[in-house]
């Protein structure tokens, strides 16, 4: 028993402690998170950092549909003190589909 739990614990660490890391360094992640696509369009999204249990979804880059043109992308989280107050007006302006 206590064996078969110990990986459970051990992602429940990793992923906590990604988004403490993520968080540290500025990313507003763990809800409407504002990111920025390959091509710069800024958005907001919901990014719960683990919730897909993917590598590629531990808080650092994602691929997603970018609805401000329609395409798919590597999407980043944005720094909230990167942005100007236009830029935020403007990712609050695009959000993605919430998908359960
Ligand atoms: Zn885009």
């Amino acid at each position: 028993m206590k064996n078969r739990l110990r990986p459970v614990v051990l992602v429940a660490s990793i992923l906590a402690l990604g988004t403490l890391v993520a968080r540290r360094l500025g990313y507003k992640v763990g809800g409407n998170t504002v990111v920025r696509c390959r091509e710069g369009h800024l958005f907001t999204t919901i990014w719960v950092p683990g919730v897909k249990l993917k590598a590629i979804d531990l808080g650092v880059a994602r691929i997603q549909r970018c609805p401000v043109a329609g395409h798919w992308s590597l999407v980043v989280p944005v720094r909230d003190s990167e942005l100007t107050e236009e830029q935020r007006r403007s990712a609050a302006q695009h959000h993605d589909v919430r998908i359960p």
